[in-house]
């Protein structure tokens, strides 16, 4: 059996770091707000480059407050690409912001800034750029549109921690997820929101708090979606092997692109140009992709789909109303995209019997 991801061979490299913290927090019962949570925050701002980042509860709640924190108007809208993790919309939704849906690129499947400047309504307020599969939307012509339309840029970071893009405008605002399964990944439900102005921050902060900062004194109304203090522990363990781990999965991706570069069929995920990639996925694209990845299953290979049902088409965005064609790149695409095992402890040989798995797949069809 290959796996899709390996937490287990990550937690193993942090287990003792992360037991120590636990005992720690356990001792000084610190379990909402406690030190490691401001620390975190800090190497993380650090880690990113940014000067503010404020703990919240999930990635999702990350999105929403952010957009909240923006102060939309009523009957706002926001533009995001139409292939991305459902919850980019959802928090959209959630912040009192009508999505308007984008198509992406066939090359990289990321948002199309021609097609968000399509998208653009008056009464739009932001782009939401998503960092999908772990490499950076493009951000230059973004920032041209934000600027030519007066929209905030909300980046959607949750796969792409630790990608860089050459020459890009300096982040303003971004969330970002640390589900189990991302580039960093908590033992639970956490998230962050990163930003360059403080005010924002500041808004975020008093947002995940219940409005407050001084206990008692409630200045706004607000949620309870702040960073779990065991959370911090294991993402603070974590963040000082990211790095490495983003060079194991970028020594991975080289790895597949030689393995399946001879096999007929297959569409090799493109880095865009002056991107850093940090491969939170590897997504190939094949004919029969349903086909392929039963065969890939029976093999022993654990492949998914992100994501099989694109935004538009799913039954809780109904009222958007939107139906099949509207977002032809982002439908196509969805029907060929296949998710390889990819993580920062797979091995050669692992990814030697994946090649093998699909080259035999492939034929079979
Ligand atoms: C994971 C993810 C989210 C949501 O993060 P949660 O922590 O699961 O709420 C949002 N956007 C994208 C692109 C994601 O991959």
């Amino acid at each position: 059996m290959i796996p899709f991801a390996d937490l287990r061979a990550a937690h193993a490299e942090v287990a003792e770091e992360v037991s120590e913290g636990f005992a720690r927090v356990l001792r000084d019962t610190a379990f909402v707000q406690g030190p490691d949570v401001a620390a975190f925050e800090e190497e993380f701002a650090a880690f990113s480059g940014v000067p503010h980042c404020v703990g919240v509860g999930n990635g999702t709640d990350a999105i929403e407050l952010a957009l909240r924190a923006l102060n939309p108007p009523a009957g706002a809208s926001a533009v995001l690409p139409a292939n991305t993790f459902v919850a980019t919309a959802e928090a959209v939704v959630r912040a009192g912001l009508r999505p308007l849906l984008a198509d992406c690129d066939d090359d990289h499947l990321l948002l199309d800034p021609s097609a968000a400047a399509t998208a653009v309504a008056p009464g739009t307020v932001a782009v939401l750029p998503v960092h999908l599969y772990g490499q950076q939307a493009p951000m230059g012509p973004v920032h041209t549109l934000a600027g030519r339309r007066g929209l905030a840029v909300l980046e959607d970071a949750a796969q792409s921690q630790g990608s860089a893009q050459d020459g890009r405008p300096p982040l303003a605002l971004a969330a970002t997820s640390f589900y189990p399964g991302k580039n960093l990944g908590a033992y639970g439900e956490a998230g962050a929101v990163l930003t360059s102005a403080p005010g924002l921050a500041r808004a975020v902060r008093l947002l995940t708090n219940h409005g407050s900062e001084e206990k008692y004194v409630h200045e706004t109304l607000g949620f309870n979606s702040r960073l779990d203090t065991l959370q911090a522990v294991v993402l603070r363990a974590k963040l000082k092997r990211l790095a490495r781990w983003n060079d194991l999965r970028r020594a991975a991706a080289d790895r597949y692109a030689t393995l399946l570069d001879g096999i007929d069929g297959v569409r090799l995920p493109r880095t865009a140009p002056g991107n850093l990639h940090v491969w939170h996925l590897y997504v190939i694209r094949v004919p029969q992709r349903d086909r392929v990845a039963a065969a890939l299953r029976e093999a022993g290979v654990q492949v998914q789909i992100h994501y099989p049902v694109p935004i538009h088409l799913q039954p809780a965005f109904r009222d958007l109303g939107h139906g099949p064609g509207d977002f032809p790149v982002t439908e196509t695409a969805a029907g060929e995209i296949l998710s390889l095992p990819m993580h920062p402890h797979l091995t050669a040989s692992q990814q030697e019997q994946v090649a093998e798995a699909l080259d035999k797949a492939l034929r079979q069809l």
